[in-house]
């Protein structure tokens, strides 16, 4: 059983920060499994949900990966927890992640690294690192990750999964501990695209309790990826981005890989070009990425400052409130997490906002609406989904320029609010590894429908 392999597994892996008792979760099995026979629907009945420890799941600790939250139990559910239990599906477990979304490798987390299930001496990606190992080693059915500049993408290409990150304001966020709220979605994580699309059916939808959620009705997102998987993607216009087949940081065999993907598409049905993003955009949309993410995470954490959230301990006598603020957050925050405060909280300073925030700002749209003018003409941009194979343990973790690059390909989709996916579309140095699909705002009918063609 799943509990076995976890059993077995996860002190090794360490996918997972906190697991649900057994007997509970089989109960709560049973229960569906029931409820779906006696009135039918429920197409996730009984099936076992591994979700990011970013997502409040009532009566289960939200930690964020971090210490600094270690305490807090959530005291109800995430929008997508619950339609994923109206939907049949079970909680089995919070998985471990970078420290509040920040991070490539799985490293940042306070409950150390998760490991590749594929090669254990690699990272598996993150931030949404242990929901993809979980999956990938068979500790878990479905998979709910976060993607705020590419976590749901980068594990899901890293580890031989499916990942999609829907477009922005398609899933709630409701429940999720925000790390960019502008740039952020709740996305599904699986091992084939059948799953993938029930889940999203699921998850997506307008939510009244979110204000920037979309007020999309039309689902049919597994008919989509089956009408791929029977049919193919006849007329089909699909084109590789050529910016990241000529730079030299893309890995060669991961270029092959895109082209293989193109292949496959263009056999299936689908008419191939190819389409340039201008120097600008592959130049800035990294930085203006981390501008922005920064940012809004320096006004984000503030509230964990030992009073309102996190550990609340007895202040000194003498010490002012904010000696205590200074006390409880060094302590309880992670170095990545504090760096990025610092830096957000400057550059949002007056003097330096014009200079960065809102220079990033004007960046973002430059990119987002040359992405957009390129979706005009073709229905899938192809691109790598992450530019090299996994580093090693402890290879990029500390050099922040290293561990940003590797988001080069993923944070373009997130600046400019389209959704995009990752299938995985050949093995190298051993490992499954995927490339990325990107498609118009509200495309995910398309993307799953070329998944399910490569599947
Ligand atoms: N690696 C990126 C970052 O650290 C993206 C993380 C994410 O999508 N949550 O900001």
């Amino acid at each position: 059983s799943i509990y076995e392999r976890i059993e077995k597994l996860d002190r090794y892996l360490r996918a997972y920060i906190t697991i649900r008792p057994r007997k509970e979760v089989e109960a709560e099995v049973r229960q569906q499994v029931e409820e779906a026979r006696r009135d039918g629907g429920r197409p996730l009945a009984g099936l076992l949900v591994a979700v990011k420890d970013v997502i409040h799941v009532k009566g289960l600790p939200v930690t964020c990966g971090s210490k600094m939250l270690e305490k807090y139990i959530a005291v109800y559910d995430a929008t997508v927890v619950s339609k994923l239990r109206e939907a049949g599906a079970v909680v089995l477990g919070k998985t471990n992640m970078d420290e509040f979304a920040m991070g490539s490798t799985g490293e940042t987390s306070a409950y150390g690294a998760s490991r590749n299930p594929w090669s254990p001496d690699r990272v598996p990606g993150g931030s949404s690192s242990g929901t993809a190992v979980a999956l990938a080693a068979g500790m878990a059915t479905l998979g709910l990750g976060t993607d705020t500049g590419g976590s749901i993408r980068m594990p899901s290409a890293w580890t031989g999964l499916y990942g999609l990150k829907p477009t922005y304001g398609l899933v709630s966020r409701y429940g999720l501990v925000s790390y960019a709220d502008s740039l952020e979605q709740i996305g599904p994580m699986a091992r084939n695209t059948r799953d993938l699309a029930l889940i999203l059916e699921a998850i997506a939808g307008f939510d009244p309790r979110d204000s920037t959620s979309l007020p999309e009705k039309l689902k049919d997102y597994l008919k989509a990826a089956e009408d791929g998987i029977r049919d193919g993607v006849n007329g089909l216009r699909v084109a590789v981005i050529k910016e990241f087949m000529e730079h030299p940081g893309v890995h060669e065999s991961v270029k092959m890989l895109v082209e293989r993907a193109a292949k496959l598409l263009g056999d299936a049905g689908a008419m191939l070009g190819e389409v340039s993003l201008g120097r600008e955009v592959l130049e800035y949309s990294l930085p203006a990425y981390y501008v922005i993410a920064m940012a809004e995470a320096s006004s984000n954490l503030a509230r964990y400052d030992g009073v309102r959230y996190g550990p609340r301990e007895p202040p000194k006598p003498w010490e002012g409130w904010n000696t205590y603020y200074s006390r409880i957050r060094a302590a309880y925050f992670g170095l990545e997490v504090k760096m990025r405060i610092m830096l957000g909280s400057w550059m949002l300073s007056s003097g330096y906002r014009d200079q960065y925030y809102i220079r990033a700002l004007k960046m973002r749209r430059i990119v987002r609406d040359r992405v957009l003018a390129l979706l005009k003409e073709f229905d899938i941009l192809l691109a790598p989904a992450v530019v090299t194979p996994p580093p090693l343990l402890g290879e990029v973790v500390d050099d922040p320029e290293k561990m940003y690059a590797l988001d080069l390909a993923t944070v373009i989709a997130n600046l400019s609010g389209v959704p995009a996916a990752t299938a995985p579309t050949g093995i190298i140095e051993g490992i499954p590894i995927g490339v990325q699909l990107i498609a118009r705002p509200l495309g995910e009918h398309t993307l799953l429908r070329a998944l399910g063609a490569l599947e």
